[in-house]
């Protein structure tokens, strides 16, 4: 169960964001830090899995729709090819307890991770 996070005061709207995508169960907008030319986080709207070992347990089609998304968005804001990202735990740099993919696009280096 993800604690109260940031995420979760933005998915209730506490936190205003730039929507750039949204479906009944999950919201995408900028991350306020971009990594690539193209950074965008994809999360659910529940607050209800803290992480992707957590989502993909619980409820795998919310992870197949999520990543759906994220490839809507490569098509709209690059050429439509993508990384996809989740932090799994603070060890592997996971600052927020709400899982979320990081959708990297547009001009990233080939091979490179
Ligand atoms: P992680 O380190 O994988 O947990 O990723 C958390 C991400 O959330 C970081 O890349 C931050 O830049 C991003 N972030 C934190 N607060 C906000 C916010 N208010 N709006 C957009 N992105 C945010």
């Amino acid at each position: 169960m993800a604690a109260d996070t940031i995420f979760g005061k933005i998915v209730a709207g506490e936190i205003p964001v730039e929507k750039l995508a949204e479906t009944e169960r999950v919201i995408a907008f900028p991350d306020i830090a971009p990594q690539a030319p193209v950074h965008i986080l994809v999360i659910p709207k529940t607050t209800e899995y803290a992480d992707v070992t957590e989502l993909a347990a619980g409820d795998p089609a919310l992870l197949a729709e999520m990543v759906e998304v994220a490839k809507r968005l490569a098509d709209e804001h690059a050429d439509g090819d993508f990384r996809l990202i989740f932090n799994n735990g603070a060890g592997a740099g996971q600052t927020v307890f709400h899982v979320h993919a990081h959708l990297l696009a547009g001009g990233l280096k080939e091979g490179s991770l």
